[in-house]
This record gives C-alpha cells, sequence and structure tokens, in this order.
C-alpha cells in the first residue's frame, strides 16, 4: 500500500460513493503518528439514503424472495472472499488501531467462522406448534426478522464485531447499516468491496463512516431502524439505547468491562502467569475483556507479583507490523492521554507502580502512541484505577485471603462482562464460576471466545447476547398464529381466555 493516503468511500445501495457533503476525517496509523487515509464524514443526506437503501431492500421481492437456504449460502461465499483477504484485511486494521498484526491476522482468520455458522442457522431459524389447550385451534409461532439493523462498532477488533452482528442479522432475515469507529473504519470500508462482489441483493449492507457524535448519534435515532446493535463504551451506549428506545428499536448492547483475573494459592503458577498477561497486555489491554483486575492470594502474593513484574518488563514494544513485536501503541491520542491520567490518579490515591508507568522515550518508541505495560498496588475495592475501565495495558492488584472474600471484591463493580480464575480444586472452580456476577467466566484460560458460544455482560456491561443461537434470537420477532379449525361462532364480547 506505499505511503499514499488512501481515500475511501462510503458504500449504499451497492454503490461506492463519494460522501455528499465531500467531508473526510484524517486517519492516523498510531504507530508512527502519520496520516495514512481518508473517510467520509457522513451527514444526514448519507445516513438517509443509506436507512431508505437497506429498507427498501428489505421490503423488496429480490430480498423476499431469497430463501433463507439462499441467504445460507451467500454468508458462506462471504466467508471465503474474507478467507482469501485475511492478510490484507489484517493488515489495514493493524494500521488504523496500532493492534499487532499478529492478533489482528488471527481473527482475520477466525471470522469466516462467523459467516459459515450463521449461514448454516439461516434456514434452521424454526417456530414452535404450541399444545394449547383448545381441541380446535391451531397455534404455532414464526420467528420473523426486524427490519434494518443499525450496527455500531467501536475500533478495537472492527471487522470481528462487524461479524459478530451482520451475521446473525442478515442469516434472520435483516437488512443492515454499519457504522464502524471513527478511529477505524477502513476495514468495514474495505470489507465492504468483498460483500459487494458476493451477490446479495442491492442495499442488504450499507457502510457508512464519520463521528459518532453525529454521524453515529442520527443514525441511531432515524425513525426507520428497527434494531440497534452496539458496541462501545457505556456512556455511549446509553445515549444509543435511549435514541433506539424513543423508536421502539430493539437493542442489543456490548458494552465495556472491569474484569477480574483471581489467582488462587493452589494455581498452577505458569499457567497463570501466562493468562494474567494475556489478560492485559495482550492488544495493549485494549480489549472489553482486559483482565485488568488482579486478585491474588496472599500467600503467594509476593512470589506471584515478583515473576509477573519481570515478565511485563521484558513485554517487547514496537511495530505492530514486526513479528517480534509483543505490544502495539494505544489506538489514539485521546486513548493514550486518558492512560496518563488515570495512572496518574492512582498514584494521588496512594497506589505504587511496581512496573511500567509511563510513555518508553527509546527512539522508534517515542513518536508513536506507546505506553508501558503497567502493574500498580497499593491500590482498594473503591480506588478510581479499580473501579473504572482504563482500556489499556494497566493491571492492578489486591490481595485477598478467602474466597468469600475475593467474590465479594470481585462483584462489588458497576461491571460484569468476563471473569477469570486460576485455581486446580475443582469444587472452588466449580463455586467461583457460579458466584462471580459475569457474562463470561474462564478457569484455567483467559480471553477465548468463538462463534457458537453465547457472549454479553452482566450490569453494565450490556445488554442481550452475541454469538451462538442466543445472537440469532436478538435479530428476531415472535409471531404467534392462531387458527380456529372449529366451525363455533366466537361470543364477540368475551375474550376467549
Ligand atoms: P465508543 O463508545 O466511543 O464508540 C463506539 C461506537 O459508537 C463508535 O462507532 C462511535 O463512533 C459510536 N458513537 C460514539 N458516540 C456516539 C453517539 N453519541 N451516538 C451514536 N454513536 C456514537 O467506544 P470506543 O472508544 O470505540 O470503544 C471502546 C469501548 O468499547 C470500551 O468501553 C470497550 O470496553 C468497549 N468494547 C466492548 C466490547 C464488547 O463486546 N463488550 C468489545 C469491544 C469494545
Amino acid at each position: 500500500m506505499g505511503n499514499e493516503v488512501k481515500k475511501y468511500r462510503i458504500y449504499v445501495g451497492g454503490e461506492f460513493i463519494e460522501p455528499a457533503n465531500g467531508e473526510y476525517i484524517e486517519t492516523i496509523n498510531p504507530a508512527s503518528g502519520k496520516k495514512w487515509a481518508l473517510i467520509p464524514n457522513c451527514g444526514k443526506e448519507d445516513i438517509d439514503k443509506a436507512v431508505a437503501a437497506a429498507k427498501e431492500t428489505f421490503y423488496s421481492k429480490s430480498w423476499k424472495s431469497l430463501s433463507p437456504t439462499k441467504r445460507g449460502r451467500l454468508l458462506r461465499k462471504l466467508a471465503d472472499k474474507i478467507e482469501q483477504h485475511a492478510e490484507n484485511l489484517a493488515m489495514i486494521e493493524t494500521k488504523d488501531n496500532g493492534k499487532i498484526y499478529k492478533e489482528m491476522l488471527g481473527q482475520l482468520k477466525q471470522i469466516p467462522a462467523w459467516y459459515e455458522y450463521y449461514g448454516g442457522l439461516a434456514d434452521k431459524l424454526e417456530g414452535k406448534v404450541i399444545p394449547v389447550d383448545r381441541p380446535d385451534t391451531l397455534n404455532y409461532t414464526l420467528r420473523e426478522p426486524l427490519g434494518v439493523v443499525a450496527a455500531f462498532t467501536a475500533w478495537n477488533s472492527p471487522l470481528l464485531m462487524v461479524a459478530l452482528k451482520l451475521a446473525p442479522a442478515i442469516a434472520a432475515g435483516n437488512t443492515v447499516v454499519i457504522k464502524p469507529s471513527e478511529h477505524a473504519s477502513a476495514s468495514t470500508l474495505e470489507f465492504a468491496k468483498l460483500f459487494d462482489e458476493v451477490g446479495f441483493p442491492k442495499g442488504t449492507l450499507n457502510v457508512i463512516s464519520g463521528y459518532g457524535r453525529t454521524t453515529g448519534d442520527a443514525l441511531s435515532r432515524h425513525p426507520d431502524i428497527n434494531k440497534v446493535s452496539f458496541t462501545g463504551g457505556p456512556e455511549t451506549g446509553k445515549i444509543v439505547a435511549k435514541n433506539g428506545l424513543d423508536n421502539f428499536t430493539k437493542v442489543t448492547l456490548e458494552l465495556g468491562g472491569k474484569s477480574p483475573n483471581i489467582v488462587f494459592d493452589d494455581a498452577d503458577l505458569d499457567a497463570a502467569e501466562a493468562g494474567v498477561i494475556a489478560g492485559i497486555y495482550a492488544a495493549s489491554g485494549q480489549t472489553c475483556v482486559a483482565g485488568s483486575r488482579l486478585y491474588v492470594h496472599e500467600d503467594i502474593k509476593d512470589q506471584f507479583l515478583e515473576r509477573l513484574v519481570q515478565r511485563t518488563n521484558q513485554i517487547k514494544l514496537g511495530d505492530p507490523l514486526d513479528p517480534e513485536t509483543q505490544m502495539g501503541p494505544a489506538a489514539n491520542p485521546q486513548q493514550l492521554e486518558k492512560i496518563q491520567s488515570m495512572v496518574e490518579t492512582a498514584q494521588q490515591e496512594g497506589g505504587t507502580v511496581l512496573a511500567g508507568g509511563g510513555r518508553p522515550d527509546e527512539e522508534g518508541l517515542k513518536e508513536g502512541l506507546f505506553y508501558k505495560p503497567t502493574i500498580i498496588s497499593n491500590v482498594n475495592n473503591t480506588s478510581t484505577i479499580v473501579q473504572e475501565e482504563v482500556f489499556g495495558p494497566v493491571l492492578s492488584v489486591i490481595p485477598f485471603t478467602t474466597e468469600d472474600e475475593v467474590i465479594k471484591m470481585a462483584n462489588d463493580s458497576k461491571y460484569g462482562l468476563a471473569a477469570g480464575v486460576w485455581t486446580n480444586d475443582i469444587k472452588r472452580a466449580h463455586k467461583m464460576t457460579k458466584s462471580l456476577e459475569a457474562g463470561t467466566v474462564w478457569v484455567n484460560t483467559y480471553r477465548t471466545v468463538t462463534f457458537n458460544s453465547p457472549f454479553g455482560g452482566y450490569k453494565a456491561s450490556g445488554i442481550g447476547r452475541e454469538n451462538g443461537m442466543e445472537a440469532l434470537y436478538e435479530y428476531t420477532q415472535t409471531k404467534s398464529v392462531w387458527i380456529n379449525l372449529s366451525d363455533e361462532i366466537q361470543d364477540p364480547f368475551s375474550l376467549k381466555l
């Protein structure tokens, strides 16, 4: 792709077009700090056009006559396309959000599985015959699509989030408008080109870009949207959900987290160390499931922290495209500022920095948005750094002695996205999985997700589920059909109960 600045177009009604207002947003490569792409800054005209295209397609003959089996086939064809272009798409994501190429390529290689899985499920969305207490009545249910889905994605894993939303939405028979994050729109706009080649009716998918507070806000308020599917921060999620509710849309929210990673004294410490590192430093901590609260048993605290600090100090920061790099930069300047200010607040509240705690000053790193992997101790469960999401490589450490104590601390959070438990005691493992308030609990592993296992948050971490059969239901509504098979004439003045 060289050093030229790439200019993207939006994808509306099956056409790649310039934004009506002619405005673009500059996108920087966080590793170099250099401008590398221009993405359209869509206004009302483009939003209206995209929603109208999706609505027109939804009610069109071409969409209604595309059977679920055929929709499924096209989704599987899309999976093949993505597989063929995985390297290019991963490269674009790395340039856009600064996450290491190995991570983005790993995601891109798995993304086809979502389209294959939901492609396979498209013609298995069955209703039920209900055995109602009336011999002469047939009652059955139909699972029907909602209409136009507006999907909003965060910048950290753009195409993975697109897959989590687009695959079940189309499988269930909806049409879609996607608004990716202004910090990482390029891969979704590039993906639209592959989608276009697959053969879906024009307008099945529409991709517009622009700022969240303007383009995103207007899309979420659009009266012709029937479902909002959002991934991002909790405060934005609240706004988007309220906007959607004004139009009585169904809403799915995948929000932030402050996930506990709990290491017991009976744990395999090598495995726990790797799991804690994966939980907080993978993707530079810019993952919703970041295990950013380490609860470590008092009896192994000193020993475990010593090895953790040593390993943390060895993490190789660098160019996300270099295969040797383990941690890339923060994705954008605002994100870096947030990390810096939250570490400062932690210190002001009495926290001790055991590792990292600042930006690297080496040549080759100081130009980019890098922040050193950081461990902070001497904090308690009410400290800001323990309660608020950093979305960066910052781990807080709190010791504990009993199961009940750690369960209480782990659950004392507004969030409930994920939790990790490290123990070799099977009874303890089950007690913990039952007691932890989180949508995902990992035992002796961390940061593993897949297409057919439900994913989502308790409490402020979200509403609804993605992945698996549950996600498909989020994109449908149920119709109950009553057929009178008797000759009896109904009493018009009483409800038939
Ligand atoms: P964000 O909330 O700033 O933005 C998310 C999306 O919403 C973007 O597309 C943005 O343009 C759009 N947006 C922003 N303001 C809007 C508004 N007023 N109206 C409509 N749309 C608006 O989040 P982010 O900074 O992109 O991502 C980081 C957050 O996402 C973190 O909190 C992280 O935990 C969360 N996240 C959650 C999951 C999950 O599955 N639970 C996955 C990844 C990220």
